[in-house]
């Protein structure tokens, strides 16, 4: 059990990326931290043990975002382990393969639209049941991450995923009204080219160094810089803050 005045926070898809970052600031800001991940444990360890190397507090937490059944087991997890919940970080998702839209199967978006959409708005209903302040919680904090995808569309990489993140825009903008009187701030963050493994998965191992070029600052983003930003989100400082979709992308 963690102590009970330390905020815990849970980190979805935690264990590698731009996710790994968050965990590893949150922690060194003060939370406990819950690193979710789907398939990959000796990530989701490594993040642990820098954590707690550094004295900080934090569980590796199986489960897959994609499913109901991941998603119960995630939160029971936390429960188990910490007893509360101040904080939620709607970070797992996915691409598919570079595809035009002719190519794009039902299953893929299927998938996509369940780990990247479903995923997210379940989370968050689940988180929203712990923290409300209307049913015996302390209140707290959602961030969602969304993409620069949503407002560029990704025309022939992969429309769908950027139309996923579209839909996480417009949740966070909705939940955000919705809850403020349950003392939950939702906010989201766009990040932009960032250079972590998701283009590889996606079919495009040189994506952020090939795009870069197209981007104002010149360059591609850090997982550390998208940190930055979510920590920011996720701290008093931003106590007024809430329905907001920050760009964090060089400019593009
Ligand atoms: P990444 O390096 O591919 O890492 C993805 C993380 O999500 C891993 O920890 C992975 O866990 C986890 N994950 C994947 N599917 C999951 C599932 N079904 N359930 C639970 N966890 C799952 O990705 P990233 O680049 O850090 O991206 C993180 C977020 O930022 C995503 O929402 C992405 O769309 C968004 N984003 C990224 C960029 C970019 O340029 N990188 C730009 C805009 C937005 P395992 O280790 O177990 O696989």
């Amino acid at each position: 059990m963690t102590s009970s005045d330390q905020p815990v926070l849970l980190v979805t898809g935690g264990s590698r990326g731009i996710g790994a970052a968050v965990c590893l600031s949150a922690a060194a800001n003060g939370w406990a931290v819950a690193v979710n991940y789907a398939s990959n444990r000796s990530a989701a360890d490594a993040v642990v043990t820098q954590i707690e190397a550094a004295g900080g507090k934090a569980v590796a937490v199986e489960g897959d975002v994609g499913s109901e059944v991941g998603i119960s087991a995630i939160f029971a997890a936390v429960d188990q382990t910490f007893g509360r919940l101040d904080g939620l970080i709607n970070n797992a998702g996915i691409v598919g393969m570079k595809a035009r839209i002719d190519e794009i199967t039902a299953a893929r978006l299927q998938r996509m639209l369940e780990v990247n959409v479903s995923g997210s708005i379940l989370c968050a209903a689940e988180a929203v049941r712990r923290m409300s302040v209307r049913r015996g919680g302390k209140g707290g904090v959602i961030v969602n991450i969304s993409s620069m995808a949503a407002v560029l569309g990704s025309a022939g990489q992969y429309v769908d995923y950027a139309a996923s993140k579209g839909a996480i825009d417009t949740f966070t903008i909705g939940l955000s009204r919705e809850v403020a009187e349950d003392g939950i701030r939702v906010n989201a963050v766009r990040p932009g080219i960032i250079d972590t493994g998701i283009h590889a998965s996606g079919g495009l191992p040189d994506r952020a160094r090939d795009l870069a070029p197209s981007v104002p600052m010149k360059r591609p983003g850090t997982a550390q810089e998208i940190a930055d930003a979510v920590l920011y989100l996720i701290s008093p400082s931003a106590s007024y803050i809430t329905g907001a979709i920050l760009n964090v992308s060089g400019g593009r």
